[in-house]
């Protein structure tokens, strides 16, 4: 595993709110975030057919135009009855007028035709680093759950109001966002697939402040 060194690093990303994540979460262990978009690198097409492959053309790009490098995400709803869909097309199943009221009806009558009653699905995320040089790391975090129908909750994000983590009977879109990653549990557990992967980068990839070894 190939560690990150403090210094500059690039957020593959052109979305606010994952780049206000990442910041948060990296910005006090000294490194020096730059985003895609103050660099003014194009987004590339998400052609990849894997949630991997669109991570590592998202941070390959940025990390050889910048000559820095880069971290990207990406992430989805893989809805087991559906083989995986909406999967890597998570964003596209809500059209250009990002109507995620429509994505998740569109889960729903998807679901209703098939016949086993399995409403079991999981949210991926996995997150590259990619060097100048062409080598990368990969960290993927998963968590499963229930679709539910009526969706419930209105505090996050697309999916959320539709999906009920394992062991808990409320939705992630009924969570504050420190419950929906599992920041409530203290630093040793979390909870939403962004957080578990997060997590893993952090654990295997950063260099902490003051040691050698990332704690
Ligand atoms: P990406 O920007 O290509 O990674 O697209 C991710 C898409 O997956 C988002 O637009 C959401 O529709 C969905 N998604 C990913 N993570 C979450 C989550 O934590 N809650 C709800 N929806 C999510």
């Amino acid at each position: 595993m190939r560690k990150l060194e403090q210094g500059p690093l690039v957020i593959a990303s052109h979305n606010q709110g994952k780049i206000r994540e990442l910041r948060d979460l990296l910005q006090p262990l000294g490194y020096d975030l730059k985003t895609a978009g103050e660099l003014d690198l194009s987004e590339p097409e998400e052609t990849g057919l894997t949630f991997e492959a669109n991570a590592e053309l998202k941070a390959l790009a940025a990390a050889k135009a910048a000559g820095l490098p880069a971290m990207s995400d990406d992430s989805g709803l893989a809805v087991d009855a559906l083989d995986g869909a909406p999967g890597i097309y998570s964003a596209r199943w809500a059209g250009p007028d990002k109507d995620f009221d429509m994505a998740m009806s569109l889960v729903e009558t998807a679901l209703e035709k098939q016949d086993d009653g399995n409403r079991t699905a999981r949210f991926v995320s996995v997150i590259c680093v990619a060097w100048p040089d062409g080598h990368r790391e990969f960290f993927r975090g998963e968590v499963a759950g229930t679709i539910v129908h009526p969706p419930r909750g209105d505090q996050g994000f697309g999916y959320d109001p539709i999906f009920q983590p394992e062991g808990y009977e409320t939705t992630f879109g009924e969570m504050a966002a420190e419950e929906k990653h599992g920041w409530t549990h203290g630093d040793s557990v979390a909870l939403s697939h962004r957080a578990r992967a997060f997590k893993l980068f952090a654990e295997q990839c950063l260099v902490m402040p003051n040691s050698d070894q990332p704690q």
